[in-house]
């Protein structure tokens, strides 16, 4: 008995200590601007840049292999932090900021084919081989990935309707308080 915990002891150390070598030896080594980057997109990983998350959409960025006005949710405001950031001009004049939307599916189109569920990566769509399919509105992000594979043009996107439990104040202006001496001297 005693020959086997000894045993199971030295091989616990052995491999205790291999597994400590190769995670220094193999660590992957993080991009801080890669990470940076990432902390700056939505984390909506709704795939509309055409990558499969933020993080990889992120990692293009950081290594100057992708546009910065591919995020549809971080719209305008993203895109001018992202160009700050980088150092790379964006041509917003043709740039059309959307609120937000979710997906709406026309029933009397809908053939059942099912390939809008397939697409989703949030269970937002509900239905069954042929049968009418339906969007569950608060797990849909707006990617809208589902509208580009539906074969009978049945899923639109509509905007979100403004309700007390999702409206909220817009973002204040940032007021430069050096060139503005009223600004900072409330009583
Ligand atoms: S329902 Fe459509 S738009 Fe909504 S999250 Fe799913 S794929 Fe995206
Ligand atoms: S892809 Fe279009 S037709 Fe097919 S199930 Fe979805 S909504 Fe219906």
């Amino acid at each position: 008995m005693w020959i086997a915990i000894g045993s199971l002891t030295v091989m616990g150390i052995v491999l205790g200590g291999l597994l400590g070598v190769a995670s220094r030896f193999l660590a992957v080594e993080e991009n801080p601007l890669e990470e940076e980057l990432k902390a700056m997109l939505p984390g909506s990983q709704c795939g509309q840049c055409g990558y499969v998350g933020c993080a990889q959409y992120a990692a293009a960025l950081a290594k100057g292999e992708a546009g910065i006005t591919l995020c549809a949710p971080g719209g305008k405001a993203l895109i001018e932090t992202l160009s700050k950031k980088l150092g790379v001009e964006a041509d917003l004049s043709e740039h059309e900021e959307k609120g937000p939307e979710h997906a709406f599916i026309v029933e009397d189109l809908c053939i059942g084919c099912t390939r809008c569920i397939r697409e989703c990566s949030t269970d937002a769509i509900m239905g069954a081989n042929k049968l009418m399919h339906t969007i569950i509105v608060d797990a849909c992000h707006g990617c809208s990935k589902c509208v580009k594979v539906c074969p009978t043009d049945a899923i639109i996107m509509v905007p979100i309707e403004v309700t007390l439990r999702n409206w909220h104040w817009p973002k204040p202006e940032i007021e430069n308080t050096h060139s503005n001496p009223e600004v900072g001297h409330a009583h």
